[in-house]
């Protein structure tokens, strides 16, 4: 069985007293948790204090990376420092990051293969404009995100993670509609398929855009996804919270 996994993106937002707060507030209302993968990622600033404060009460991520371990990058972050701060998931290629700082599916590869060599659990992100939306391109742009951001790459052997992520719908208020995002996910998971034959049973499958907690129980309850990567709804304690607790397993 595939664990739930709901990941909180909070981009650029929070200073580390911000984070600190939030931390203590989620703490106390955090619930259904130890059936549930629950992942924050704030910005790298703000990992060490997360750490110090939720120990290990919840998993950390990294927003981005580069592909490189160390050397002449200013202003990057290598796989060995999100390590280093305690960090076992990354998100890989998402598309702010694609959109404002041209980042390509070769890109993307080179993050995904450094995350799997070191162990880090990618978060790899797909998704269509509205524009290849409206041309009827979803399934293709979604298919040529993975083939190219997967090309090489030995199959993880471990937990990871794909998030359908339509950008159109990315901190828009504008969710797609939970039966659509299904048959894309169902999609994703037989695409998975044919770089490699198990993964599809034990790839997580998330939703990303405009996730609340109004909608988030619709897309909890399609089959082929298993969680949400959420932006704007996490950067609230009690609204992550309250999604996460949204989440109904089994026992
Ligand atoms: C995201 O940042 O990945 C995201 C889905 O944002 P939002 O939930 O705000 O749409």
């Amino acid at each position: 069985m595939r664990k739930p996994l709901i990941i909180a993106n909070w981009k650029m937002n929070k200073t580390i007293s911000e984070t600190e707060q939030y931390a203590q507030e989620f703490l106390q209302l955090k619930k259904n948790t130890e059936r549930i993968d629950l992942v924050i990622c704030p910005p790298f600033t703000g990992l060490a204090k997360l750490r110090a404060v939720c120990k290990e009460q919840i998993n950390l991520g990294g927003q981005n990376m580069f592909w490189e371990n160390s050397g002449a990058y200013t202003g990057e972050i290598s796989a060995d420092m999100l390590l280093s701060c305690g960090c076992r998931y990354v998100i890989v290629g998402h598309s702010e990051r694609r959109r404002l700082f041209n980042e390509s599916n070769s890109i993307v590869n080179r993050k995904m293969k450094i995350a799997l060599e070191k162990r880090l659990i990618p978060v790899l992100c797909v998704g269509e404009t509205l524009q290849e939306r409206e041309n009827k391109l979803a399934y293709d742009i979604v298919s040529e995100q993975l083939r190219e951001g997967l090309a090489g790459l030995e199959p993880p052997g471990h937990s990871w993670a794909v998030a359908y992520e339509p950008v159109w719908a990315i901190g828009t208020g504008e969710n797609a509609y939970p039966d659509d995002a299904q048959v894309m996910a169902a999609f994703i998971r037989a695409e998975l398929g044919t770089f490699n034959k198990s993964l599809p049973s034990y790839t997580r499958i998330l939703y990303g855009g405009s996730v609340t907690e109004n909608n988030a129980a619709a897309f909890f309850a399609q089959a082929d996804i298993d969680g949400a990567l959420i932006g704007g709804a996490s950067l609230n304690a009690e609204t992550f919270a309250n999604i996460a607790g949204k989440y109904k397993t089994d026992d």
